[in-house]
């Protein structure tokens, strides 16, 4: 077999398999295509995509602009490294911080990666600005967070399959309930060395997890009143997938860190954000921190495209509309349906809880049907499975998907 033919799905799948590391477990259909809300498998079968590559795709698969943008860039100049200037970088910097209305911005590639500079600005500033002793900076997160795979950020997960075998941790992070008030007042109360508070505006790891109406301003209120940084994670619910720009834009929220990654691209690429004001974001300096990659002129390129899409297409808003539709319709069909105990969510990001037990594969066997009627979704924690299709999808798509998500749930016998 040369290396270029054409597979079918099965040998892809145990070319995978055999020479690839284990460290996931997809759903076994193989793609070659997208085009859109579109993918299309080895064999030619089309479906709709309803992940969206865990929104990194909110643009649509290969939206020509980006796809342009990004060719363009690459025939004319690809890496200098931060060694040297180059003439795109600085005009993205410019865009983006206005865009997103913060005086900085450090870019990366990867959201962990951005997650990893913001926890690090957020201790630098503590030591220099904020005044806490050396070593003794404690960052507040949430239970169930997903921020990420590097051993710090695993330091204070508490998926056990995430940590099992690690260690040993990182220390200086206090982990609190999501969604709760009291606990971050409690952690914030009588301690003098937490820098921060990181948190997801919903947790989508989790199960798309939507907290209080009022929780994120509330927690920005409580930061404020401490002198704590409040970092906003939006790598997977900003750049319009709820509804909004960002999802802390609903409580109108300004968050004093802002990370961004997968949608930053449109998924053509990898590009990932941290934003700041001055007063935050000066405590960097020369040497302190950097990326060969981070910043380079196509992801500049690529990240100006696929923000002026979202803005050109309304993406935002059309995902608040259609969102509406579809937990209108998914919350209709689950009070007839005892499979499905609830839709919940915001904008283009919802999930569908299956009425079974967390280890039972039910949502995993639903999928796989989903999958033979067209549509792509993944089950995240237990028996949830996430609903997040593209931004650019139109009414007609929608209603489409609908009917095939409720005929498969319908129609499905364990
Ligand atoms: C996906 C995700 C990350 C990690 O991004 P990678 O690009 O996979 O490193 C961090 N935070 C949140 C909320 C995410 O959804």
């Amino acid at each position: 077999m040369a290396v270029l033919d054409q597979l079918t799905s099965q040998q892809a799948i145990d070319l995978e398999n055999k020479y690839g590391a284990h460290n996931y477990h997809p759903l076994p259909v193989v793609l070659s295509k997208g085009e859109g809300v579109y993918v299309w498998d080895v064999e030619g079968k089309k479906y709709y995509d309803f992940l969206s590559a865990y929104s990194a795709v909110n643009q649509g698969h290969c939206h020509p602009k980006i796809v342009g943008a990004m060719v363009n860039q690459a025939q004319t100049l690809t890496l200098t490294s931060r060694a040297f200037y180059n003439d795109m970088l600085g005009k993205y910097e410019k865009f983006a911080t206005e865009y997103f209305g913060f005086d900085k911005l450090l870019p990366m590639n990867t959201g962990a990666e951005a997650v990893e500079t913001a926890l690090k600005i957020c201790r630098k500033w503590a030591y220099e600005v904020k005044g806490i002793e050396e070593n003794e900076a404690q960052i507040i997160v949430c239970k169930n967070n997903f921020h990420g795979r590097t051993t710090t950020i695993i330091s204070f997960s508490n998926d056990p399959v995430a940590r099992k075998n690690f260690g040993p941790f990182t220390d200086g992070f206090i982990k609190i309930e999501y969604d709760n008030l009291q606990a971050l007042e409690e952690a914030l109360e009588n301690n003098d060395n937490i820098a921060g508070f990181m948190a997801e505006p919903i947790q989508g790891e989790a199960g798309v997890y939507v907290p209080s109406e009022g929780y994120l301003a509330a927690a920005k209120a409580l930061c404020e009143k401490h002198n704590v940084l409040f970092i906003a994670d939006e790598v997977q619910t900003g750049i319009a997938r709820t509804g909004q720009l960002l999802a802390v834009n609903h409580e109108n929220v300004q968050p004093d860190i802002l990370i961004l990654g997968k949608a930053l691209s449109g998924g053509a690429y990898p590009v990932s954000a941290v934003l700041a004001n001055d007063s935050i974001m000066n405590v960097i300096r020369p040497g302190n921190h950097g990326s060969t990659f981070g910043g380079n002129p196509v992801a500049a390129a690529v990240a100006i495209a696929a923000l002026e899409v979202v803005k050109e297409e309304k993406l935002a808003e059309n995902a608040e509309r259609l969102g509406k539709i579809f937990r209108e319709e998914l919350a209709e069909f689950a009070k007839e349906n005892e499979l499905v105990t609830l839709v919940r969510g915001k904008g283009l990001l919802n999930a569908v809880v299956i009425n079974d037990t967390e280890d039972s594969s039910t949502a995993w066997d639903i999928c796989m049907k989903l999958r033979d009627n067209g549509l792509l979704a993944k089950p995240t924690h237990g028996n949830i499975i996430r609903f997040a299709p593209p931004l650019v999808m139109n009414e007609e798509q929608l209603r489409d998907c609908i009917a095939i998500i409720k005929k498969t749930i319908t129609e499905f016998k364990k």
